[in-house]
């Protein structure tokens, strides 16, 4: 079919046919995707792993960060780490829903990102709230690099987990769907570990590196624990663009600047 037959078939199957209509979905389906910040790589900086850590690691980060934004466009996300578990932890036991765990996590996020845009403000770096997003290019073409809180602002209609209160979509997710809203050519999260292992590394000595892994591998071994938010497998599974992610070791030097140019450091988790 012609690109105006294309859009002719679409018009009028949205116009006739429920939303939940098959061929509907398989017409919109034959659009090719449009990326639309192609050449920026979004970065997550994690809230325990590095944040809470303070100067020891959160300076060598900053230091790699500026110079990478000389050769990279960076879209700069935040986690939130000890302080959102401290606030989980009182809310969900004076018995209060998911959606307003998230609603004081983001607030967490949101703090890291101001104390990172504090000390990246000499560099030009600005911090752009979920508002300002429709200025991400202007800040790109201008500094190179923008910092923004990375949980999703889901707020009271965040998804409910199937067991207990804590928000199934937290900074990873977050981050993660910039890079694929946008169509940017890297997800890569900064940790405190090398990558994904056998298990988790801090608890379990026996634990290996497992240097790249496909979602559905990951999903298939249901490894005791993570080093992503689990709901991140499923949204890769569906992903138009951010078909692969890097977990990177953010305590070690250098290992920034070698992921964003592309090389393997880390884990590499793709979808299939
Ligand atoms: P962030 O600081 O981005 O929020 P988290 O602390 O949530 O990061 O996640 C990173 C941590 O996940 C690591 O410090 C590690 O202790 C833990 N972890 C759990 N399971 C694994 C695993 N299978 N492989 C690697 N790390 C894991
Ligand atoms: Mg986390």
């Amino acid at each position: 079919m012609s690109v105006t037959e294309d859009r002719a078939a679409l018009e009028s199957l949205l116009m006739s046919r429920s939303y939940t209509d098959a061929e509907l979905a398989e017409a919109t389906e034959r659009v090719p995707d449009y990326r639309v910040l192609p050449d920026a790589a979004v970065l997550k900086i994690g809230g325990q792993s590095l944040m809470d850590r303070g100067r020891a690691a959160v300076l060598p980060v900053v230091d790699e960060l500026v110079q990478a934004k000389r050769e990279h466009q960076l879209l700069i996300g935040t986690g939130g780490g000890t302080r959102a578990r401290h606030v989980y932890s009182v809310a969900a036991e004076l018995g209060l829903p998911t959606g307003v765990l998230t609603d004081v996590g983001a607030a967490v996020a949101g703090q890291n990102a101001t104390m990172l845009g504090y000390l990246m403000a000499r560099h030009g770096v600005p911090v752009a709230g979920h508002d300002a997003f429709g200025a991400l290019p202007l800040y790109l073409a201008e500094a190179h690099a923008v910092i923004f809180a990375g949980m999703p602002p889901y707020d009271l209609w965040q998804r409910v987990p199937a067991e207990g209160v804590i928000p199934p979509y937290r900074t990873d997710a977050g981050c993660y769907l910039v890079a694929e809203v946008y169509g940017c050519r890297d997800m890569i999260f900064v940790k405190d570990e090398d990558g994904l292992y056998t298990a988790n590394p801090k608890t379990d000595r026996s634990a290996t590196l497992i240097p790249r892994i496909t979602v559905d591998e990951l999903i298939e071994l249901d490894l005791p624990d993570v080093v992503l938010e689990r709901p991140l497998f499923e949204l890769m599974r569906h992903a138009r663009h951010a078909r692969s992610v890097q977990v990177i070791n953010g305590l070690k030097p250098g290992l920034i600047t070698r992921a964003l140019n592309g090389e393997h450091v880390g884990t590499i988790i793709t979808a299939n």
